[in-house]
């Protein structure tokens, strides 16, 4: 596809794709092809996307009209909340040194022009003013570099995201007293519009099998393996699910809001609720970073599902190594596992160095996805689909 044939679809009025124009993606070509198409779209050309954003905007005005080429119902899921964002460049500097540093989702800004103080540690770094109040905090990054998290609620003091690489740095601060200033300005913006996008081909009976990922990104990263790849891996799916009428209805569900706390899938839950048709979906999927590596974690507290999965593997031949891991899903697939469908959360591990200091990052972009780490979720994911078709008692 062209720029400009991208550009008239995505201009065309909402409605269009009762038309449906499914994309060839049998084979592994024409998938790996797909990606690299929607990635350098919704990764390289439109950048980061978190919810309310005009990023998010675009990008799940894409993934909607793909679900229209491909399905013969689609529909928004609207909804306002209030959303923060963070204005200018924060700094977090310890005597000299000017950290690299991401403020957490939510966080309240530093009061004043800056606030000052020396550190101490509890849990999470402090800084502590002359008057004794933690007046910020540092939390130091899971994997690597400073990454973007989320703010408790639970206190006023301002979260900056530090590295790892910079712990030695604070740790000698500490000792030495020396002094610390940090400035962070956000702001909040009432009754913000975002949408999820569902889109369904309705089956011979009312039950249902629902694949799930979010759309959304943290605010500094394109988002490339948390989850555009995964999002991606579900829109092939809707394209390559035999168009013929199914037993089941089977549905996809691109999230807003997974990012901040969930309010996508719980909104769009509540919206099926309002409908009387929550009950009928009997199977979630939710697809969550598939290309961290080639082996997926299976995330279920449904021995049959679980079962099923690796079935699946092996009957295929897919060659890698999942891993099953009975929990219960507290991500976007929650609210339907509360309402009594059978859940699971995919994630995926393998080519760890690699891709976990990615995780929230800026780094986290198009040309770090390995192709046949969606392809393998892929070959998986639509067989999955056809056995729940005719799965009992799982
Ligand atoms: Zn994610």
């Amino acid at each position: 596809m062209t720029r400009r044939d991208l550009f008239v679809a995505a201009m065309s009025p909402l409605g269009l794709g009762a038309v449906l124009s499914r994309r060839e993606l049998d084979t592994p070509e024409q998938r790996a092809a797909y990606l690299r198409e929607m990635l350098d779209a919704l990764c390289t050309r439109i950048g980061p996307r978190p919810s309310g954003s005009a990023g998010f905007n675009k990008g799940i005005a894409l993934v909607e009209r793909e679900l229209r080429r491909a399905l013969p119902v689609v529909m928004r899921d609207s909804l306002r909340f209030r959303r923060w964002a963070v204005t200018g460049k924060p700094h977090f500097i310890v005597g000299d040194r000017a950290l690299e540093t991401f403020v957490a989702d939510n966080s309240p800004e530093t009061p004043g022009r800056e606030v000052s103080g020396t550190l101490r540690k509890a849990g999470q770094y402090e800084v502590v003013d002359a008057g004794g109040r933690v007046v910020a905090r540092a939390g130091i990054s899971e994997f690597g570099r400073a990454i973007v998290t989320m703010h408790s609620g639970s206190d006023g003091a301002t979260l900056f995201n530090v590295g790892r690489q910079d712990v030695e740095l604070l740790e000698r601060a500490i000792r030495d007293r020396t002094p610390v200033r940090a400035n962070a300005k956000v702001k909040w913006i009432d009754h913000v519009e975002s949408s999820s996008v569902a889109g369904s081909l309705p089956g011979n009976s009312k039950e249902e099998i629902l694949i799930v990922a979010h759309a959304d990104t943290k605010y500094n990263t394109p988002g490339a393996n948390d989850n555009t790849a995964s999002l991606i891996a579900m829109l092939m799916l809707a394209h390559a699910i035999p168009a013929a009428k199914p037993a089941r209805t089977v549905s996809f569900l691109a999230t807003t809001g997974e990012e901040l706390t969930f309010f996508g899938a719980k909104h769009y839950a509540e919206t099926r609720r309002a409908a009387g048709t929550l009950g009928g979906i009997k199977y979630c999927v939710n697809l969550d970073s598939l290309t961290y590596g080639p082996n997926l974690q299976i995330n279920t507290t449904s021995a049959g599902l679980a079962t099923m999965i690796l079935d699946i593997h092996r009957d295929l031949r897919i060659g890698t190594a999942p891993k099953v891991f009975e929990r219960d899903d507290t991500m976007d697939s929650a609210p339907f596992l509360a309402s009594g469908a059978r859940t699971v959360h995919l994630n995926s591990r393998g080519d760890d160095a690699r891709t976990l200091p990615l995780w929230h990052r800026p780094e986290d972009r198009a040309e770090t996805i390995r192709p046949e780490f969606v392809e393998s979720s892929f070959r998986v994911l639509l067989e999955l689909i056809a056995r729940l078709q005719t799965a009992q008692n799982l």
